[in-house]
C-alpha cells in the first residue's frame, strides 16, 4: 500500500520564532496515521530536527547540490542535510528550475545525490500556464519524469509531486478530472519504469494552492498520495485541517 504524505514547504519564510509553530504541530498529531514532513529554510534544519526528535514529525530540505563536498561557495551538500537531520529533500521545485535555471538534467543528478545520502528525493514536475493551454501538459510532465528520476528509484527512497506552475501560490487549481488525468499518467509511467511493485507504491503528491478548504476533494482523487503545501504550511491552524484530510481520505 502506497504511504501517504503531508508535506509542508516554507520556502524562503521562517526564523527561530517560527519554530513554535512546528512544536504546536507536533503536539496537535502526536500519532498521525499518516507521514507529516516539513521543509523549513536550511537555517531552522538543524534545530527543527533537534526539537522535534521523538514526534511524529520529519524534516526535510528544498535543495541539495549533486555533489557530496568541494568548492561550491553557498551550496549545501545532501550528506550535510542528512548529518542535520533531514530524513528528505524536495528537488526541481519550479521556483528553483526558474530562478536558478536548473534542468531535469541538473534534478537528476541532485536525486541521484539524495538517495546515495540517504535522503528521500521528492521531484517536482509540473507544466506552465502556456503549456497547459497549448495541450501539451502530458508532453512536458512525460520530459520532465523522464529525464528529472534517476535509476534506482523505489517507494521509499522517491516521491514525486506534480505542480502545476500555474497554480502555485495563486490561489487556482486545477479541476479533480485535471488532476487525475496527470497522476493517473504520472502512476503508469512509474510502474513501466520501476515495476509494479515500486513504481506502484511511489507516493505521487498535489501540490499548488491546497487549503484546510479543498483537501479532501484532492485527496479523494485516485492515485493522490497526500499534498506538497507552500503557504498553507506556514501555521499549525492552517496545516493541521490539511493532515486531518489526508488522514481522514483512507
Ligand atoms: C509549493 O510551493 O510547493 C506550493 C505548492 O505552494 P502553495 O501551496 O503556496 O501554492
Amino acid at each position: 500500500m502506497t504511504r501517504k504524505l503531508a508535506a509542508g514547504n516554507w520556502k524562503m519564510n521562517g526564523t527561530r520564532a517560527a519554530l513554535s509553530e512546528l512544536q504546536t504541530l507536533a503536539d496537535a498529531h502526536p500519532a498521525p496515521s499518516v507521514d507529516i514532513l516539513i521543509c523549513p529554510p536550511a537555517t531552522l534544519i538543524l534545530r527543527a530536527a533537534d526539537l522535534l526528535a521523538g514526534t511524529s514529525l520529519r524534516i526535510g530540505a528544498q535543495d541539495c547540490h549533486a555533489d557530496a563536498s568541494g568548492a561550491h561557495t553557498g551550496d549545501i551538500s545532501a550528506p550535510m542535510l542528512a548529518d542535520a537531520g533531514a530524513t528528505a529533500v524536495i528537488l526541481g521545485h519550479s521556483e528553483r528550475r526558474e530562478d536558478h535555471g536548473e534542468t531535469s538534467e541538473m534534478v537528476r543528478a541532485k536525486a541521484r545525490a539524495a538517495h546515495a545520502a540517504g535522503l528521500t528525493a521528492i521531484i517536482c514536475v509540473g507544466e506552465s500556464l502556456a503549456e497547459r493551454e497549448a495541450r501539451n501538459t502530458l508532453d512536458i510532465i512525460g520530459g520532465q519524469l523522464a529525464a528529472s528520476i534517476p535509476d534506482g528509484c523505489t517507494a521509499a527512497n522517491t516521491v514525486i509531486a506534480y505542480e502545476p506552475i500555474w497554480a502555485i501560490g495563486t490561489g487556482k487549481v486545477p479541476t479533480t478530472a485535471q488532476i487525475d488525468e496527470v497522476h493517473d499518467f504520472i502512476r503508469a509511467r512509474m510502474i513501466r519504469r520501476f515495476g509494479q511493485t515500486e513504481g506502484g507504491a511511489i507516493p505521487l503528491l498535489y501540490g499548488g494552492s491546497v487549503k484546510a478548504g479543498n483537501a479532501a476533494e484532492i485527496f479523494a482523487t485516485d492515485n493522490v498520495d497526500g499534498a506538497l503545501v507552500g503557504g498553507a504550511s506556514l501555521t499549525a491552524a492552517d496545516f493541521s485541517p490539511i493532515i486531518a484530510a489526508l488522514e481522514g481520505s483512507a
